[in-house]
C-alpha cells in the first residue's frame, strides 16, 4: 500500500503528484467522465474517432484534462482507456519537480513509437512542460502535432478537424465557449464519482524562489461567485456530496475581484447550497490564513475539519531564501489558532529537503517543528532546480544521497507520528464518505481527510454513502472499521467549536 502522508512526487503547493490516465471506468469503456452530465451537453454526433488523455500533476491538471475530455467528446471524439485506440493521445504534463518531468519525457519517448507504427495518431502535448518558446520542444519531441498552454484550448482545432470546421461558431460547444449566463456558462471542474473538485482561483502572485508555477500559470485570477455557486449547485444537482475548491493559492480568492472578496464569504455561499455534505479547499497560503477564515471553517456545517497548509521549511533562514515570507512562529501560531477553533482539526503540509544551503541545523530544524506541530500528513519532496526559477541560479550543493537521508529520517518520524496519531482513534466513530473498494474493502474519506477502509458484508452497497465507521484497527497512514450507522446530515452535526 503507498504510504499517502508520504508523497516524495508533490506538487510544491498544490496537489500531490501522480500521473494518471483519464480512463474509463470498468464496465463502461467509452463513459463520459467529464462535466458533461453537469450540464445539457449539444455534442455532434459521434464520428466514429477516439481520444485518450494521460494526465500527471496537481488536480488543476485534472480539471484542465476534464475539460479537454467534455471539448472534445462535445465534437464526437469517444474517450479511450488504451492510446493504441486511439486517433487523438493528449499528455497533459507537471514539471514542478524533476521526477514529474522526467515521467512525461519518459511517456512522451514511448509516443515516439506509436507514432511511427501509426503516423496519422495526433499527438498533443499541454501542461507545465508547454511554454511561449516551444522551439526547442520541438527540437527534443518532433513526433509531438501540437503543443499548447493549458489555456489556450482553442489551438486544439488544429489537429481536430471537427473543431476547426465550427470556426468562430465555437458557440455551439456550451460547455466552454459560450457567453456566461444560466445553464450555459462553462464548468471549469471535474468529477470522481460523489465528489468534485472546482478550481476557484487560477495563477499564483507569489514568487517563492524554487516554484515554476507562476512562471507557467501566470498571476491570480479569481473566478466569479455566482460562477462557482452555480458550478456547485449543478454537481450537487447530480448527485455529488462532496466538493473541494481548487487553487495554487486558494485562500487568495477574491482578492482580484472588483468588490475584493474573500474566501470565507465564498464559504458561506457553497455551504448554504442545499445537499451538500462536505465542503473542502486546497492549497492555501500561511499569509492569507486569516482569523476570519479559521472562524468561519469552524462555524460552516459541511467545512471539514481538515487544513493544507504547506510549510516547506522549519528554519527561518531556509524559509527566507526560499521567498515564503512567514517565519516558522507565524506557521506555527496559525495552527494552534486553527487547533483552538477546530478540536478534531487535520492537517497536511508540504516540506521540500536538500534546498540549496540547507545544513544539518537546518535541516533538524525542519525536523524539530514536525515533531512540534504533529501534522496527520507531510508530503515530502527533495528539493530540484527547475530552470527559470530564481533557486536554479543558486548552486545545487546537497548531494542526492544527502537528500535522500534527510527525506528518510522525515519519512520515518512522521510514520512515528502517523502511528500514534492514528493509534488513538482506535474504539473512536468517524463519519466516511464511501468512495469506492480497494483490495475488496469499501474505502473512503473521514471529514479529517483519512483514508479509512471499511470491513462489511459484500452484498451491501455502500458506494456514495456517508456512513459513521467505529475504527477497529490502525496504521500510520489509513484507519480500518466497520459500519456503526449512517451519520446525521451536517445541519445536525455536533458543534466543532471546542
Ligand atoms: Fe505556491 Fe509559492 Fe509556487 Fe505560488 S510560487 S504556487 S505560493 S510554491
Amino acid at each position: 500500500m503507498t504510504p499517502r502522508s508520504i508523497i516524495p512526487l508533490r506538487a510544491v503547493e498544490e496537489t500531490e503528484q501522480v500521473s494518471r490516465t483519464v480512463a474509463p471506468p470498468s464496465g463502461a469503456p467509452h463513459a463520459d467522465l467529464s462535466m458533461s452530465a453537469v450540464h445539457a451537453p449539444a455534442p455532434l454526433p459521434a464520428n466514429g474517432k477516439q481520444f485518450h488523455i494521460w494526465t500527471i500533476g496537481c488536480q488543476m491538471n485534472e480539471a484542465d484534462s476534464a475539460k479537454v475530455a467534455s471539448l472534445l467528446q462535445e465534437v464526437g471524439y469517444r474517450q479511450t482507456a488504451s492510446e493504441d485506440d486511439a486517433d487523438i493521445v493528449v499528455l497533459n504534463s507537471c514539471v514542478v519537480r524533476q521526477a514529474a518531468e522526467d515521467k512525461v519525457a519518459g511517456k512522451l519517448g514511448s509516443l515516439a513509437r506509436l507514432k511511427r507504427s501509426r503516423p496519422d495518431t495526433r499527438i498533443v502535448l499541454t501542461g507545465c512542460m508547454v511554454t511561449n518558446q516551444q522551439e526547442q520542444l520541438r527540437k527534443r519531441f518532433p513526433h509531438v502535432d501540437l503543443f499548447f498552454d493549458p489555456s489556450d484550448f482553442d489551438r486544439l482545432g488544429l489537429v481536430v478537424p471537427e473543431l476547426a470546421r465550427l470556426e468562430d461558431d465555437l458557440a455551439a460547444l456550451p460547455h466552454y465557449y459560450a457567453p456566461a449566463a444560466d445553464g450555459l456558462e462553462p464548468a471549469e471542474g471535474y468529477r470522481k464519482g460523489v465528489t468534485a473538485y472546482v478550481p476557484i482561483i487560477y495563477g499564483c502572485n507569489f514568487l517563492c524562489s524554487y516554484c515554476i508555477v507562476p512562471y507557467r500559470r501566470g498571476r491570480e485570477t479569481s473566478r466569479p461567485m455566482g460562477a462557482i455557486v452555480r458550478e456547485v449547485e449543478r454537481l450537487v444537482a447530480d448527485g455529488v456530496r462532496e466538493v473541494t475548491l481548487l487553487g495554487q493559492t486558494v485562500n487568495a480568492w477574491g482578492h482580484d475581484l472588483p468588490a475584493k472578496q474573500s474566501l470565507a464569504e465564498l464559504l458561506r455561499a457553497v455551504d448554504a447550497i442545499p445537499g451538500l455534505d462536505r465542503l473542502r479547499f486546497l492549497t492555501s497560503h500561511p499569509m492569507y490564513m486569516t482569523d476570519d477564515l479559521f472562524d468561519t471553517m469552524a462555524e460552516l456545517p459541511s467545512l471539514c475539519e481538515h487544513l493544507n497548509l504547506p510549510v516547506q521549511a522549519g528554519d527561518n533562514e531556509v524559509l527566507h531564501r526560499m521567498r515564503r515570507r512567514y517565519t516558522r512562529d507565524l506557521w506555527l501560531e496559525r495552527l494552534g489558532y486553527a487547533r483552538s477553533r477546530m478540536r478534531d482539526l487535520t492537517v497536511a503540509t508540504d516540506i521540500i529537503v536538500g534546498f540549496p544551503g540547507e545544513t544539518e541545523e537546518q535541516f533538524l530544524q525542519t525536523y524539530s517543528m514536525l515533531e512540534e506541530a504533529r501534522c496527520e500528513k507531510v508530503h515530502l519532496a527533495m528539493y530540484s532546480p527547475r530552470p527559470g526559477t530564481l533557486s536554479a541560479r543558486w548552486e545545487d550543493d546537497i548531494p542526492h544521497a544527502e537528500k535522500h537521508r534527510r527525506h528518510q529520517a522525515l519519512e520515518k518520524l512522521q510514520e512515528r507520528i502517523g502511528t500514534e496519531i492514528n493509534s488513538a482513534r482506535v474504539g473512536s466513530t468517524v463519519e466516511v464518505l464511501v468512495e469506492g473498494k480497494n483490495k475488496g474493502r469499501w474505502s473512503g474519506r473521514s471529514r479529517g481527510n483519512t483514508l479509512v477502509h471499511v470491513d462489511m458484508d459484500d452484498e451491501v452497497d455502500l458506494l456514495g454513502q456517508l456512513v459513521d465507521v467505529r475504527i477497529t484497527s490502525a496504521k500510520p497512514w489509513f484507519l480500518i472499521g466497520e459500519v456503526a450507522g449512517t451519520p446525521a446530515r451536517p445541519e445536525s452535526s455536533s458543534p466543532r467549536t471546542p
